[in-house]
């Protein structure tokens, strides 16, 4: 399966999509990870991407998608990913859908995680993460609100869109993410499309 994972920042999406390729055995393709690797081994991409990160903004598309072709084209892609993090507006969305029509593997479901503001707020102040300082965070909803939210209606229009209650606790929350997985790969248990 292909799958999207949307959600603000500290929705609990790192979270949860471990566990999702866990249970799945999928790849996990983070660009946020991507992106941090590319920072700790001094790559021109890491360069350029740095102070982005440093100040939540989000990073130039040429870079991420350059990354994200790179990783998708590794074998172990062929079986399916788990996109988390990415696409994060609608250019990556339209190029991610041109990649994967290309290779006649859509997107199978796009999961949206969603908490209320405040909550959000809260979790992040809890990380001690290097780009969650105040002002940080600020900017990393703001990006959120302003770029990535417009991709639920992109998806909801192609009808692949599914929202999961991320309240309650992980295993609560996590209960949800695979019903929903079921229901979309048509019943069975891991997700696995039928025929
Ligand atoms: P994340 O780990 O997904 O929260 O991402 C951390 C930071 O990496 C973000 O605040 C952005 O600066 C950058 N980033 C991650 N994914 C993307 C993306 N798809 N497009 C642009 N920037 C990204």
């Amino acid at each position: 399966m292909r799958i999207i994972f949307l959600g603000p920042p500290g929705a609990g999406k790192g979270t949860q999509s471990a566990r999702l390729v866990e249970h799945l055995g999928i790849p996990h393709l983070s660009t946020g990870n991507l992106l941090r690797q590319a920072i700790r081994e001094r790559t021109a991409a890491g360069a350029l991407a740095e102070p982005y990160l440093a100040s939540g903004q989000l990073a130039p598309d040429e870079i991420v998608l350059k990354l994200v072709g790179e990783r998708l084209g590794r074998d172990d892609c062929a079986a399916g990913a788990m996109f988390d993090g990415f696409p994060r507006n609608l250019r990556q969305a339209e190029s991610l859908d041109e990649t994967l029509r290309e290779c006649g593997r859509p997107i199978d479901l796009v999961l949206e995680l969603k908490v209320d503001d405040a909550d959000v707020i809260r979790r992040l102040a809890g990380r001690a993460r290097s780009d969650d300082r105040p002002e940080v965070i600020a900017e990393r909803l703001r990006s959120y609100w302003n770029q990535t939210r417009p991709l639920l209606d992109y998806y909801r229009k192609q009808g692949i869109l599914c929202t999961i209650d991320g309240r309650g606790s992980p295993d609560e929350v996590f209960e949800r993410i695979k019903e929903a997985v079921r229901t979309a790969s048509g019943g069975s248990a891991n997700g696995d499309r039928p025929g």
